[in-house]
């Protein structure tokens, strides 16, 4: 059973696929609340395309990464697969239940998700059911947790999205990976155009949401001189060094129009995963990655525009 989950994950783009048992995890973990007789979890990992982080680190095109490394990766690609091998589980009598990431449940009430609109979120303190998300692929073996809380794995370094099937079928578990990747160089907190994680890895996601949507004028091509012009504090916010609060956040994001949200409420990253293109970066220059490229990622220095751009006076109308 377990080649051929194996061989149809993969043959539906899948790149890694590992196995845990139930046994491995808390008898409080919500695998057990959502299906009480789990006995196997299933990671499978998909990769992003490097491709896709080129408009971001070229400063041209943006729609690629947020269209294709999230929409269409958690919409279209991830569900596919999941639903062929949870066929396979049920075809063989066995109960497959498919967990994807939902975008728009926050177990929270004061959270959010960087990758949707904010005002698209459910927070609720009863959609508290859902999984762990690294915690889980690290226990299904598909690689190690960063200091910025992405996981990293062998192949594709942070560039991997990932969901996972419950199933009571009994599958013998891969090992856990033992920890070789992240060396704590905190180039993914230095990396953040928005000071959002924290020097201990904590990421601030409201903090997060408001960069990763764009409020770096340094590093976005889209926003005018005169943005923000109704905050007394708008160079501190277009230069990455405001320190939002969930409410100031909100105000933020809602002075962010310069370009065009994706489908399904995703927003468009303008950050482009800074964090995650400085640990790739990282990781390729240390030849840890076993997925090679003939070229490397950053051909060229990295480009930003000048802060003074924004500090020319606005006219008042
Ligand atoms: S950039 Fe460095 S500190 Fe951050 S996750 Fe990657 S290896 Fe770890
Ligand atoms: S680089 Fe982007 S995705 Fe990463 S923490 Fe900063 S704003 Fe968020």
């Amino acid at each position: 059973m377990k080649s051929k989950i194996i061989k149809i994950a993969k043959e539906n783009l899948a790149d890694l696929v590992g196995f845990a048992s139930a046994s491995s995890f808390d008898k409080n973990d919500p695998i057990f609340k959502i299906f009480p007789e789990t006995k196997t979890v299933i990671g499978l990992a998909f990769r992003v395309l490097r491709g896709v982080y080129r408009g971001t680190e070229e400063g041209t095109t943006y729609y690629q990464y947020t269209t294709m490394a999230v929409e269409n990766m958690e919409e279209t690609i991830m569900p596919k697969a999941q639903l062929l091998v949870s066929n396979f589980i049920e075809a063989n009598g066995n109960i497959a239940v498919p967990q994807r990431r939902h975008q728009q449940i926050m177990q929270d009430e004061n959270s959010t998700n960087p990758e949707v609109a904010y005002d698209s979120i459910y927070r609720n303190k009863k959609a508290e059911n859902q999984l762990d998300f690294t915690a889980t692929a690290v226990k299904c073996g598909l690689g190690e947790k960063g200091l910025s809380g992405a996981l990293l794995t062998d192949d594709y370094g942070p560039f991997v999205r990932y969901c996972f099937i419950l199933t009571d079928a009994e599958i013998e578990p891969d090992e856990v990976k033992v920890a070789h990747l992240c060396d704590n160089c905190g180039k993914c907190i230095k990396a953040c155009p928005g000071k959002a994680i924290h020097e201990n890895g904590e990421v601030n996601d409201w903090q997060c949401a408001v960069y990763y949507n764009g409020a770096n004028g340094t590093k976005n091509p889209f926003m005018p001189y005169d943005a923000f012009a109704d905050f007394e504090n708008r160079i501190e916010i277009i230069a990455g060094e405001a320190k939002v609060t969930p409410e100031t956040a909100r105000k933020i994001l809602d002075n962010i129009y310069f370009y065009p949200p994706a489908q399904h409420a995703y927003q468009c990253s303008i950050c482009g995963r800074a964090c995650d293109t400085a640990c790739y970066m990282h990781l390729e220059e240390k030849g840890l990655l076993k997925k090679k490229f003939k070229t490397k990622f950053r051909e060229r220095e990295e480009w930003r525009f000048s802060l003074e751009d924004f500090e020319q006076p606005i006219p008042t109308p």
